[in-house]
């Protein structure tokens, strides 16, 4: 027998939702289930991959096997295709595996044609439903199977009723709509050159091709890469007999949920309207009725409907979304699926199915999407002023949330708005480390360019703040005080608004709300940690930024990056006197202002996370990044270090690099100038020594990480300053402190070296963002600019900076972790670029068995729930 693409709905079940789709699994498990289903078919995923690798046809064997199950479907409803008397119509309508809401097409009412419309017309004696029938069919195959466009459809549903002194559809009477139609067939032929098509087959083979082709179209592709879906997994085409919800006023259609998706409060939600088809209740052109008025108005009806739902709630434990018509009395069901809800009511769902015994804590923990705790941590929009605003521009969604101020150009001046209590939104083209302080008063940032893990991107993410990056669109005129955006013109102190989740950018101010986690959120997650084997810690710079991620859950420091506090007004001055120094003696001296600031800071730290482990990197970027720029800058830093101002301008001049992220940065820092990775040591040892101290309790067990090695001898080299200075410190104070020394792994080739380098290392820590620039050749800060293209071309379905490419870098750290082990298998293995708070890339450390992920403080709770969910789906 050949392979079988089409399943009758009681062929199947609800298990078989990969190859049916969500939506055809689920008509099999109400048809299973003896529920009132119209009876139709599914064609399966499978051939819809079939379509695009036979180069978008519809193979001769698939097609054999729908005709002879349109066959099948006449013999069981006693319908035919094009019988006048008693003709069967369909919808057709994708389903895939993940819910995509609104992303693909639907047909309505197919096999209308003139013969069957004039005979049904009559049989039913209400021409006034069929013309509106047909009608709606034409529009509906015009604009997705020949992509003809509906505006102009609409145009001349307008003029007709205009014509005939009507503002309502439903007042258009038969023959209006009999001419509408006509009307509309003149339409398709000008637009297409041929006849509208009246032969049933051929329709529904143009509906089929244009289903599977809606898999691909450019809104569908968007939401696949947002949600993590694979292009691969192809629709499927649910078949289906119509029945109609705009037979007269006992008929009527509707869509309900069995719990309030908004806030997760049990009881049916919903909207109906009598005499209507499906898309009248969604296109908004008349008003729906809540479906309690469907509890006045029909209540046999409403009881029949309500125990279904509460049947469906039984069987799949969890809110089911529903589409139901009423055709003359009877209840059909079109449609269930597990709802859409808000994160705030899918916390509350959870909890409450768990309370009423219909799921355990692990289904609990399992149906929550990660990403949507995000919404839960940050601000939002005002729902209703969100929705009457139009985006000016949309920008890569770098940090969640939602921020509204007004604008600002420079860190100094956000700075001093902030600090003023000024909501301001800092818009650059792009950030450096420079602007750290505009950036902690700003309300939110938008960069013209910089990708998923720009500096922009890291940090406001590291702090919580909503980021925007990458709005390529964005002009800056000259004179530093305005920006274009759209053909309009923005000046300073002009309101905007930020969505950091979704990357739209409005010229407006819009209202915001303040984050409420409630209990919900807080059970779930300790239900999460039971389940976790992975540890989850945080990327963090500073004891405020430590504090904040314990509050979300983290378990240790993974990455504090030692930069981030050079940049402090107070410090800037040592660290550049540090780096124009001429002699060693200089430097120590300029060093020796760092020590106690930077031992503080280190202070801070152990004291913010109570004894939790603490992996502190030694010095990372470029050198030059510090150095001033403006020509007030220089002169003022040359006066300070008493030296000329062209002196310092040829040592800046000196430290220029052509590729400064490929240059003389992280270990290399330390080869050339031992002394910075000494001092960054005693900071590191005397603060431990000091906390423990205090806290005798605690087991304070610095991490000492060493950036950007790529060869076993450099760490060796760089490993002896840390242990020589490390070891003299301890010995001197006479103290029993034990230390950790490893290293990132960031650089390919340490990853192919990864057991010599393991010689040396105690642990290892995934620098997957530098890992992913170097492994694909491509700036971090840069890819942003063309990624698109990459993505409308399907070269890429994902950015490779915020979802781990599995197959390549992946591959790089699979290795390193085998020949880490190999060679030290008592190593720790962790990974502190992005991806760590990203929840596919956490199921990925999971899988290769990483001990823990890190990210940034707002990403703890992602991380922990990703992470338990990771373990329950390895178990
Ligand atoms: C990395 O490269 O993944 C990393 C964590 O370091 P940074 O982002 O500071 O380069
Ligand atoms: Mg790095």
């Amino acid at each position: 027998m050949s392979h079988k693409y089409v399943y009758e709905f009681s062929e199947g079940d609800g298990s078989m939702r990969n190859l049916l789709g969500g939506k055809g699994a689920n008509l099999a498990e109400m048809t299973g289930l003896g529920m009132p289903v119209p009876q139709g078919f599914c064609i399966t995923t499978e051939a819809c991959t079939r379509y695009y690798t036979d180069g978008e046809q519809i193979g001769d064997d698939i097609r054999d096997q729908i005709v002879a199950y349109i066959g099948r479907l006449e013999e069981m409803t006693g319908k035919k295709f094009g019988d006048p008397d008693n003709p069967l119509l369909v919808s057709v309508r994708s389903g895939s595996r993940a819910s995509m809401p609104g992303m693909m097409d639907t047909i309505l009412n197919l096999g209308l044609n003139p013969t069957v419309v004039d005979a049904f017309a009559k049989k039913t004696g209400n021409p006034r439903f069929v013309y509106d029938s047909y009608r709606r069919f034409i529009q509906m195959y015009s604009d997705v199977v020949m992509e003809v466009g509906k505006a102009y459809f609409e145009e001349l549903i307008d003029e007709m009723k205009e014509h005939r002194g009507v503002t309502d559809d439903l007042e258009l009477t038969a023959d209006d709509l009999k001419e509408l139609s006509e009307q509309f067939k003149a339409e398709y032929k000008a637009k297409i050159g041929s006849e509208f098509p009246t032969d049933p087959i051929e329709q529904l083979f143009g509906a089929i091709k244009a289903v599977f082709r809606s898999w691909d179209n450019p809104r569908a592709v968007y939401y696949r890469r947002l949600n993590d879906i694979p292009s691969d997994w192809g629709t499927a085409v649910n078949v289906q007999s119509m029945v109609f919800g705009n037979l007269g006023d006992t008929s009527g259609t509707g869509v309900a949920f069995s719990r309030n998706p908004a806030t997760g409060d049990k009881g049916l939600y919903g909207e109906f309207l009598m005499n209507a088809q499906g898309e009248d209740v969604v296109a908004g052109i008349r008003t729906p009725l809540t479906i309690d008025q469907l509890k006045q108005q029909n209540p046999a009806v409403y009881d029949e409907f309500q125990a279904i739902v509460d049947k469906l709630e039984d069987h799949y434990r969890d809110m089911q979304d529903m589409e139901f018509t009423i055709e003359e009395g009877k209840l059909f069901m079109l449609q269930t699926r597990n709802g859409k809800r808000t994160a705030a009511a899918a916390f509350k769902i959870a909890c409450d199915l768990v309370d009423e015994g219909q799921i355990s804590t692990e289904q609990a923990v399992k149906m929550i999407d990660p990403k949507q705790i995000d919404a839960l941590l940050h601000p939002q929009f005002d729902a209703a002023e969100l929705a009457a605003a139009t985006p000016i521009g949309k920008g890569l969604p770098a940090s969640p949330g939602a921020a509204c101020g007004q604008v600002s150009f420079t860190a100094e001046d956000a700075a001093a708005k902030g600090k003023r209590g000024e909501d301001v939104v800092l818009v650059r083209l792009e950030t450096t480390p420079e602007d750290i302080e505009g950036m902690h008063y700003a309300k939110g940032i938008l960069t013209a360019r910089g990708g998923m893990t720009s500096h922009a991107a890291v940090v406001a993410r590291g702090m919580g703040t909503c980021c925007v990056s990458g709005l390529g669109d964005i002009g800056f005129p000259p004179g530093g005080t305005s920006f274009t955006l759209g053909g309009v013109t923005y000046n300073e102190g002009d309101w905007i608004s930020l969505d950091g989740s979704t990357g739209n950018v409005y010229g407006v101010a819009i209202k915001t709300v303040p984050a409420e986690i409630g209990g919900y959120f807080g059970r779930i997650m300790e239900w999460a940690d039971e389940f976790r084997t992975m540890k989850v810690r945080t990327n963090a710079d500073s004891p405020t930024d430590a504090a904040q991620a314990r509050e979300f859950g983290a378990e240790g420091i993974g990455l504090c990056r030692t930069e981030h506090m050079f940049f402090e007004a107070d410090r800037i001055a040592a660290i550049r006197e540090m780096i124009v120094s001429k002699t060693p003696e200089q430097r120590e001296a300029a060093l020796a202002k760092l020590l106690p600031m930077q031992r503080g800071d280190f202070e801070g730290i152990y004291e913010a996370m109570e004894g939790y482990p603490v992996t502190i990197r030694l010095l990372d970027p470029p050198l030059h990044e510090f150095l001033p720029h403006d020509e007030d800058d220089i002169v003022a830093l040359a006066g300070e270090m008493n030296i000329a101002a062209d002196e310092l301008h040829s040592v800046i001049d000196s430290l220029h690099e052509f590729n400064p992220m490929m240059g003389h940065r992280g270990c290399r820092l330390d080869v050339t100038y031992p002394e910075i990775g000494a001092m960054q040591t005693r900071a590191i040892i005397e603060a431990a020594i000091n906390v423990q101290k205090r806290h005798p309790e605690w087991h304070v067990v610095p991490e000492i990480m060493i950036p950007l090695v790529g060869e076993v001898k450099e760490l060796a080299f760089v490993k002896k300053i840390v242990t020589d200075t490390a070891d003299a410190l301890i010995a001197e104070a006479g103290v029993d402190l034990k230390y950790l020394v490893g290293t990132m792994i960031e650089i390919p080739r340490a990853a192919i070296t990864a057991d010599e380098i393991a010689s040396e290392a105690e642990f290892f820590s995934f620098g997957t963002n530098d890992l992913t620039q170097m492994t694909f050749g491509f700036s971090r800060d840069d890819a942003g600019k063309f990624l698109d293209a990459y993505y409308e071309k399907k070269i890429y379905e994902s950015d490779p900076f915020a979802r781990l490419d599995q197959t390549g870098v992946g591959k790089l750290v699979e290795l390193a972790v085998d020949l880490g082990r190999q060679a030290r298998p008592d190593i720790k293995l962790g990974i502190c670029g992005e991806h760590g708070g990203d929840p596919s890339s956490i199921e990925f450390c999971q899988k290769v068995g990483l001990n823990y992920v890190s990210c940034s403080p707002f990403r703890v709770p992602i991380a922990r729930l990703a992470a338990a969910q990771s373990a329950l789906a390895n178990r």
